[in-house]
Formats: structure tokens, C-alpha cells, sequence
């Protein structure tokens, strides 16, 4: 998978600012884009976006409830909140919380939001004493990475399955960006096709030491197991803990292009020419594909399609061609 050896191979979300800043210094750098405001939106199927600027955090709609995968900063848990209302969903209908690591930007709302709602916390069984001492691997006294801490209902290990309703996910180990980091696979309907979707755990060195005095056991090994396995994973759609792992924002730009083409098509009178029809079609059919990694392969094509589709669409309806 060339795209999820770029996502692993793109160390610099921490290592460089951690190296040359403490880590106070780091966190206040990164702090204004992850506690950022994003507008929620679905980006496939039946997974939608309520994190941050730059945390992700998803929603999946169930025919039981809602599924909710990572949470971010302590103090983002009201915007969370505030996300997934906008959606139209319900807070309360939260029937578990999966987690892919114990890291503070991915775990500050758990302990609030499982209050609030009574749900399932679902974790990789080796991050379970992170997630209920609150704290960093390795630097456990370090009070700047700390979060609420939180009981963990169940635990996973690889190829364990959580299943609420009509939505299955299996869960994936990939330690070493934290020793439980677990990657979760589900599939999801595309139109009329099928997705293996993956929201992959990370595999950035972040605030952890690989040598000297490792930040735990037998990291390295981990790593390299990780690396191995990603390599492998045959998989359409990567999804990741911060948008950069997947270009969220270029993506969704590009949704609300094609959106916007879609609706101006819809507003047009009908009839419509059949030039112009053909030019609807193809633009929900992109719309629904941008978060679609097996599509990649023609993306420069169908990035310049879009162009066209857009020049046609405007010509569309600024000459009134219908009928
Ligand atoms: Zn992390
Ligand atoms: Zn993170």
C-alpha cells in the first residue's frame, strides 16, 4: 500500500519539534490547530468527521447507536459534543468508544463522554493501563501529557471483532507509536460497491525514545513489526488520528466542490440535455470516491475529469441549457 508507507513514513507530526523544544514548547506550537474548530461532515458510508482541525475524531452511524472512535483534547470535548449535534445525532446514542492509542490528544474527552453516556470504552489490551492511569508511556510523572483517566471495558488483541448492529470493526495491533496502538478495519458501502476502510493507529516516532532508555520494551521490535504488516494490508480507504496522515482537508475540499456542482446541477429546470445529465452523474460519483484509495490510481485523471466537469457544469447553467 503506497499511500499507508507514506502515512507511515511521515515521522514529523512529533520528532523534529520534539528534538529542538521541550515539550511544553511542542505542545503549545501544536495546540492552536488541534483545538481548531472543523466543520463535521460524512466522509464515507456511514463514517462521519467530528474532530478538530488537526485531531481526528469519527462517528459511525449503526442501526443500534453510534459508534464513536477516539476522542481529542480535554478541553475539545464540547466542540466534540457540539460536532456531532450538528450531525443530527444524538450524544446519547454512544454505545462504544474505541480507541486506537493512549495519547492525550486521542483520549481527553473518554472519561466525559462515557460518564455522560453510559458506553463501552473498547481499547488494545496493552493500553489499558495507559488509559486508566492517565498518563504517558515512559513519562508517567510528566503532568503536560496526562488526561482524565478512564476505565477500559474490554480490551482487544488482533483479529478481535466489535459489533454494534448492522456495523462490524475488526481490530488490527499495530504497536510502537504506543505498545497497544490498534488499527481498526471495516468495510463500508460506497454506492454499490463495498470499502475495506482502515483507521490506521499511527506510526510516527511522536514523543517516544528508541534508544537509550526506550519508552517501553521492545519498541523498536514493534515498529518493525508494524512497518511489516502495514506494508501488507490491502485496504481502499486510509483513514488516520490527524487529517494530515490522509490530506483530509485537500479531500474534503474537493467534496464541497463537487457538491456544490451537484446542487447547482439539481437547481437547474428540467429537462436537462443529456450532456448535461452525464455531467450530474459523474459528479456524485467523484463526490462519493474522494476518501477512496483503490481510485487513487486514476486521481490525476479524475481530478482533471473535475475541472471539466466544473467548466461544463457552469457552461450548463449559465446557458440556460436545458431542454
Ligand atoms: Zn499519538
Ligand atoms: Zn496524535
Amino acid at each position: 500500500m503506497r499511500k499507508l508507507t507514506a502515512a507511515l513514513c511521515a515521522l514529523t507530526l512529533f520528532a523534529p519539534a520534539a528534538q529542538a523544544q521541550t515539550i511544553k514548547d511542542f505542545l503549545a506550537a501544536v495546540m492552536v490547530k488541534w483545538t481548531a474548530p472543523f466543520e463535521p461532515f460524512q466522509l464515507i458510508g456511514n463514517i462521519y468527521y467530528v474532530g478538530t482541525d488537526g485531531i481526528a475524531v469519527y462517528i459511525i452511524k449503526t442501526s443500534q447507536g453510534l459508534i464513536l472512535m477516539d476522542t481529542a483534547m480535554p478541553q475539545s470535548t464540547g466542540m466534540i459534543k457540539g460536532n456531532i449535534a450538528k450531525l443530527g445525532f444524538k450524544v446519547a446514542d454512544i454505545k462504544y468508544i474505541l480507541n486506537t492509542h493512549a495519547h492525550l490528544d486521542h483520549t481527553g474527552g473518554f472519561a466525559e463522554i462515557k460518564k455522560e453516556t453510559g458506553a463501552q470504552l473498547v481499547a488494545g489490551e496493552r493500553d489499558k493501563p495507559l488509559l486508566e492511569g492517565g498518563y504517558y508511556p515512559g513519562d508517567e510523572k510528566n503532568a503536560d501529557l496526562g488526561f482524565p483517566a478512564v476505565k477500559v471495558d474490554r480490551t482487544v488483541k488482533e483479529g478481535d471483532k466489535v459489533t454494534l448492529g448492522d456495523t462490524t470493526l475488526t481490530a488490527h495491533e499495530t504497536p510502537g507509536h504506543s505498545p497497544g496502538c490498534t488499527s481498526w478495519e471495516m468495510t463500508v458501502k460506497d454506492g454499490s460497491q463495498d470499502r475495506d476502510v482502515l483507521f490506521f493507529c499511527s506510526g510516527t516516532v511522536a514523543l517516544n525514545r528508541l534508544v537509550g532508555q526506550p519508552t517501553y520494551a521492545g519498541i523498536v521490535d514493534d515498529y518493525r513489526a508494524t512497518f511489516a504488516k502495514a506494508k501488507a494490508m490491502k485496504i481502499d480507504v486510509l483513514l488516520g488520528p490527524h487529517p494530515e496522515v490522509y490530506s483530509m482537508q485537500d479531500k474534503r475540499a474537493q467534496q464541497r466542490t463537487a457538491h456544490r456542482i451537484r446542487s447547482s446541477s439539481r437547481a437547474s429546470s428540467p429537462p436537462m440535455r443529456p450532456a448535461c445529465r452525464r455531467i450530474s452523474t459523474s459528479s456524485s460519483l467523484s463526490r462519493r470516491r474522494h476518501f477512496s484509495l483503490r481510485n487513487n490510481v486514476v486521481r490525476a485523471l479524475r481530478l482533471s475529469q473535475r475541472g471539466e466537469v466544473e467548466r461544463a457544469a457552469i457552461r450548463c447553467t449559465a446557458s440556460g441549457a436545458h431542454g
